[in-house]
This record gives C-alpha cells, sequence and structure tokens, in this order.
C-alpha cells in the first residue's frame, strides 16, 4: 500500500487544484489510477472538465495580475523555496512515482531530482531577465526592449516523465511572471498534485498554478486551447496530439511550445570506444524500460564491427531484473498500460515478419502483462515499422551500415527530429555528422545528455520551442520595444 510507505501522507491528493482549493467533481465523479506493476488500483481521483479548466483560466487571470508585479526577487525566492521542498520530500515524490508510473526507485528518485533542478534554476533565471536599450535612429528618441510575461499559460504533460515534465514548464512559466493551469496525464495525476500540494505549501499565491485532473483530454485541451485569454499553449506528448492543439490554438493565435516525438539514432562508426558505445546505447534505450522521448529507436553499427557489437550489448541486456520497481532488486520495471505492451509486440512481430532475428526478449514477460522483456533484434531493415515509429518499449533493433554517408542518411530518414546520438574518435567526423544530423540535441560519445542548464527540444515533427536553459524562459517571454521621442 502506498499509503503505508509515505512519511507525508498529505502529499497524496486526490482531487484537483484550483484558486488554491482542493477541487473534487460536483457529482463526486472520480476515475482510477493504477499500478501498472501489479495492475492494482493504488487511487481515485476526481474526473474534471472543460467547466472546472474554465474556472482555472480564470482564477489564473486574476492571479496574474499580481504575479506579474510581484518584484523578480520574491517570485525567486518562492520558487527557491518550493525546490527545497520538492528536495525535502524526494523519497515521497519518488514513492508516488514508481507506484503510478512503473519506473523503478532509482530511477524515481533521479527523476525527483532532475524535475527540481528546473525549478532551482529558472528560480536563479527568474532575475536575469533583462530587456535592452537600442542604438538611435535620430538624436531625439530613445529605443528601449522590455521582457513581458506572455500571461495565462495551458499545459498538458505525459505520464512517462510524471514530475520532470511538469517543472520543466511550470517553473520558467511562473520565473517569468506566468500564471498557468496544468493538465497532466491521467495515468500519472498524483505526482502533479504532490507538486501543487508543495508549491501552495511554498507559498505561491492561490491561481498562479492550478492543476486540471481529468480524463476527457479532448474537452479539457479544448478549453485551453480556445479559451482567449490563454496566451501560450505547452504541451509535451504525442506529435499526433501535439498537431492537434496547434490546430485548435491557431484560432486565436496562441504561442505554443511542442515538446512530441522521437526516433533517435544511435551511429556507432567502428573507430568508436566500443565499451562506451555499448554502455551508453544500453542506458539511451532502456531507461524507464525504453519509454522515454530521447530512447535510442535505432542503434545504427558499421558492419565492420556489427557481429562483435551485437553480442557484447546482447549479454549486457541479459542482465536485467524485471520486476516491481519498489524493490531494490528490480533493474526494469513494467510499460505503462497493456495497450502500450500490445504496440510493441505488433512492432516486433512486424520485423520479424520481414527478416528481423531476435537476440534476445521478443515476448511479454512472466511478471505479468505489463511487462515485456529486454530485447536486441538484429538485421533489421528501414522498411520495417520499427525503422520509422517510436517503440516505447524496451526493443533494441540493431541496423547495419557501411558509410559515414549511409549512415547519415538512415539517421535522418524520418520526419522526426528531437535526440540523435554517435559514437566515434574521429574529430572531423564530429563536426561532419554533428552538423549533417538533422536534430535538436546531438550526444556525440555520450547519451545521458539533458540537464536543466541545456536547451532540450526537437525540431521537424518533434516539436518547436527549447525547455531549461537561459533559451526556456523566451518561450514564457513577450518583447516589448518602446519608443521614447522627444528627448
Ligand atoms: P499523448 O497521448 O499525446 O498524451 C500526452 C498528454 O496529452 C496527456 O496529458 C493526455 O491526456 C493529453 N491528451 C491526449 N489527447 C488529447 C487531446 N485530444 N487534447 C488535449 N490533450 C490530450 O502522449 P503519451 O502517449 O502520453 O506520451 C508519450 C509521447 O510523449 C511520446 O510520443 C513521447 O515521445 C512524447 N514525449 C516527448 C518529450 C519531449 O520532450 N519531446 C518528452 C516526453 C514524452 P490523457 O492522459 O488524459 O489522455
Amino acid at each position: 500500500m502506498l499509503e503505508q510507505k509515505l512519511n507525508d501522507l498529505s502529499l497524496l491528493k486526490h482531487a484537483g487544484f484550483i484558486n488554491g482549493q482542493w477541487i473534487n467533481d460536483k457529482n463526486g465523479k472520480t476515475f482510477e489510477v493504477f499500478n501498472p506493476a501489479v495492475g492494482e488500483v493504488i487511487a481515485n481521483v476526481a474526473d474534471l472538465g472543460a467547466k472546472e479548466t474554465l474556472h482555472a483560466i480564470e482564477a489564473a487571470q486574476a492571479a496574474f495580475e499580481k504575479w506579474k508585479v510581484m518584484p523578480a526577487k520574491q517570485r525567486s525566492s518562492l520558487l527557491r523555496r518550493w525546490f527545497d521542498l520538492v528536495i525535502e520530500n524526494q523519497e515521497d515524490l519518488a514513492l508516488i512515482m514508481t507506484f503510478e508510473q512503473g519506473k523503478v526507485i532509482s530511477e524515481s528518485r533521479g527523476e525527483v531530482v532532475y524535475g527540481a533542478s528546473y525549478i532551482e534554476w529558472f528560480a536563479e533565471e527568474a532575475k536575469r531577465i533583462y530587456g535592452d536599450v537600442l542604438p538611435n535612429t535620430t538624436a531625439d528618441r530613445r529605443s528601449l526592449v522590455i521582457k513581458q510575461p506572455v500571461g495565462v499559460v495551458g499545459a498538458i504533460t505525459p505520464w512517462n516523465f510524471p514530475n520532470a515534465m511538469i517543472t520543466r514548464k511550470v517553473a520558467p512559466a511562473l520565473a517569468a511572471g506566468c500564471t498557468i493551469v496544468l493538465k497532466p496525464a491521467s495515468e500519472t495525476p498524483l505526482s502533479a498534485l504532490a507538486l501543487a500540494q508543495l508549491a501552495d505549501r511554498a507559498g505561491i499565491p492561490a491561481g498562479v498554478f492550478n492543476v486540471v485532473v481529468g480524463t476527457d483530454a479532448k474537452a479539457i485541451g479544448a478549453e485551453l486551447t480556445s479559451n482567449p485569454t490563454v496566451k501560450k499553449i505547452t504541451f509535451t506528448g504525442s506529435t499526433v496530439v501535439g498537431k492537434l492543439l496547434m490546430e485548435q490554438s491557431a484560432k486565436t493565435v496562441k504561442k505554443t511550445s511542442m515538446e512530441l516525438g522521437g526516433n533517435a539514432p544511435v551511429l556507432i562508426f567502428e573507430d568508436a570506444d566500443l565499451d562506451k558505445a555499448i554502455e551508453g546505447a544500453l542506458v539511451a534505450k532502456f531507461r524507464n524500460a525504453g519509454q522515454t522521448c530521447i530512447c535510442a529507436n535505432r542503434i545504427l553499427v558499421q558492419d565492420s564491427i556489427y557481429e562483435e557489437f551485437i553480442s557484447r550489448f546482447t549479454a549486457r541486456v541479459s542482465e536485467f531484473v524485471l520486476g516491481d520497481g519498489v524493490s531494490s532488486e528490480s533493474t526494469m520495471g513494467p510499460l505503462i498500460t497493456r495497450k502500450a505492451v500490445a504496440g510493441v509486440v505488433s512492432l516486433v512481430n512486424d520485423a520479424m515478419s520481414q527478416g528481423a532475428k531476435i537476440c534476445i526478449g521478443g515476448s511479454v514477460a512472466d511478471n505479468g502483462d505489463y511487462f515485456f522483456q529486454p530485447t536486441v533484434l538484429r538485421d533489421m531493415n528501414t522498411s520495417m515499422r520499427l525503422a520509422k515509429e517510436e517503440v516505447f518499449g524496451p526493443v533494441a533493433p540493431v541496423f547495419k551500415f557501411s558509410t559515414e554517408k549511409e549512415a547519415v542518411a538512415m539517421a535522418n530518414d524520418t520526419e522526426f527530429g528531437l535526440a540523435a546520438y554517435m559514437y566515434t574518435k574521429d574529430h572531423s567526423r564530429i563536426w561532419r555528422v554533428g552538423e549533417a544530423l538533422e536534430y535538436g540535441m546531438v550526444g556525440i560519445n555520450e547519451t545521458a545528455i539533458s540537464s536543466e542548464m541545456i536547451p532540450f527540444g526537437g525540431v521537424k515533427e518533434s516539436g518547436q520551442g527549447r525547455e531549461g536553459s537561459k533559451y526556456g524562459l523566451e518561450d514564457y517571454l513577450e518583447i516589448k520595444y518602446l519608443c521614447l521621442g522627444d528627448i
């Protein structure tokens, strides 16, 4: 039982958080939150919809009037206090995450710290929102640029990083002086509500950070995207939903930031340090049981080292221990839903029907029907669905290439452009390939590339805008030009 494991039971919330109040559905409607490791219901959460979303938007607009004029230093202190509370409650937040999402507890602990790092970073950046004084065009004029918060922000987040995908949006929005209405994924509402509870405890005023939990994503999304009070939509999730939200937001010309799907290639050249390449590919593929947007979706290996890579990589994959994430022995948890497992099965079957061979794994695991075995597939070709679609599961398809030119062409042969990785010791190749890869982020001899200090985001159909770093704040700010005449 989750309740018995928590130090602070008040972090376990079952209602939406609007205007500083915990809000239930008027008719008591709730939805179930599952622990995918055991397939059991762990909570019933208020099932809110469009009406409550409207209420939250109005509360956020009212709060915006005060929040935007609060001195940056004061906003910064409140964010800093929120950061401290998240860190103090790391273990409880990690437990809530593992129970509702399934990732192993060590990864959940890591995500809480990673998520908190965005709050810390943007607490600091809140004090560095500078304008400009421009050179004059005429002697009697002065031209200035100031930066102002965009206004009320609507945020929609996925289940795979139930904490960090939220802090990456809420922290820069609040630092910029915006207020926000968040709709978290309905698989993982508890992590979002715990964050709201801590923000409230930190003293962030009512209405500044609102959370609408509910299963009618279409209706909540429609209100957020059509309401003219909302000035920006920030979304992390699938490309198909991202496109829909952009379309809906166009009617009121909202700013949008989109962190969408990926199809990350890992290019391993024959001059690579193979030990490092194997470990890097392992981390990039199997973190969160393969359910991350920057997961290695395609491993491309030069033909001269293909066999050695396959046998050594497969040996490392055989060491994973599948199980309930709360057990310290487990090194990989379940997938989020049965539907997700069915999706992985279908992609593996498609590859096998076109000639792929299984080196290890390949089926649903004995641990229960939410678990899929860590899998390595060889003899892949580019007409298989696994070459084009995000697998979102623990399946590593290994492709073969002969030349650098072929590797780059294969890597870029996708509508996605989020993250790519390469392993090589050749410095001129690093530049050539680094510049040729059509991706927002490129890891070179490294696959753990994310942090609060770097601009995370993609190109092509992987999205627009960046999260984290100094660039992450710009997405929540408008530029205003002031022209002073008659000097
Ligand atoms: P998803 O189906 O797009 O859902 C994401 C969020 O959108 C959830 O909150 C969902 O609500 C909501 N939603 C679904 N349909 C909607 C609609 N019609 N209108 C408004 N909101 C709607 O994506 P997912 O399967 O949960 O997440 C996995 C995807 O996220 C992958 O493609 C992954 O690559 C991507 N991702 C990208 C990044 C990045 O930074 N680029 C990071 C993490 C994940 P419900 O939960 O209530 O359905």
